[in-house]
């Protein structure tokens, strides 16, 4: 796991002074600290390591105004979808509507996709897919989940291997809760498969926000 670079109060005064008298040797920034220029190297260090400065031989140090916002997305880059992913929630085809809402609340979740016999994805429903039968006369005990789910090749997956990063541009942009995580295979001349592997939802995207604040 990486560590979001905490700055201390002398390294927060050197950003402050390298922003204001940059390019600057790392004798004057000492000189202004009144400390001695080895007492400086191990926090010049982590400035550069870190992206916050940057060290040019006999010009001295510059500030690098993005260096923050590269060590975050950095950090945000090293997230797979396969490190924070939750298990797949799925019913099958003929499942009715009634037992898909029943494995909502068993499961927890908001997302239940739907499989063939081979565990291949098929379809997808959201809790407002199963809420606007209900509002209907329809029979939901009778009806199965294959009628009102969004079909494949509509549906919009993650692979394992894909950055939380782009999981996250794609909900977004597609404005649903859930991906399903999905193994993508060959099968039949001309078939291509999708095995589910898991899900990743809006709620792992929110768990690892938390995890990085405290780190
Ligand atoms: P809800 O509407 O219950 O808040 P979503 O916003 O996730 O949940 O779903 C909105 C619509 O998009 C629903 O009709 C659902 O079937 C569909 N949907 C949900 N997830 C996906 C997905 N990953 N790809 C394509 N369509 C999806």
């Amino acid at each position: 796991m990486v560590k979001i670079i905490e700055l201390n109060e002398r390294q927060e005064r050197i950003l402050e002074i390298v922003k204001n008298h940059g390019p600057i040797t790392g004798e004057s920034i000492a000189e202004l600290l009144q400390v001695t220029r080895a007492a400086l190297r191990p926090d010049l260090a982590v400035l550069t390591m870190s992206g916050y400065l940057e060290a040019k031989p006999r010009v001295g140090y510059t500030y690098k105004a993005d260096g923050a916002s590269n060590e975050i997305k950095k950090i945000l880059n090293q997230y797979r979808v396969k490190d924070i992913m939750s298990m797949a929630v799925v019913v099958k085809e003929k499942c009715s509507i009634y037992d898909a809402i029943v494995t909502l609340f068993l499961e927890d979740t908001g997302t239940i996709f739907v499989v063939d016999k081979k565990n291949n994805l098929v379809g997808i429903v959201s809790r407002k897919d199963l809420l606007k039968t209900t509002l209907g006369k329809v029979d939901i005990h009778q009806m199965p989940v294959s009628v009102i789910m969004t079909r494949m090749p509509n549906i919009i997956t993650a692979a394992g291997d894909d950055t939380v990063v782009e999981a996250v541009k794609k909900i977004v942009e597609h404005e649903v809760d859930a991906l399903p995580v999905v193994r993508r295979f060959i099968g039949q001349p001309g078939e291509d498969n999708l095995e589910v592997v898991g899900r990743i939802t809006k709620t792992n995207i929110t768990r690892l926000f938390l995890d990085l604040a405290f780190k």
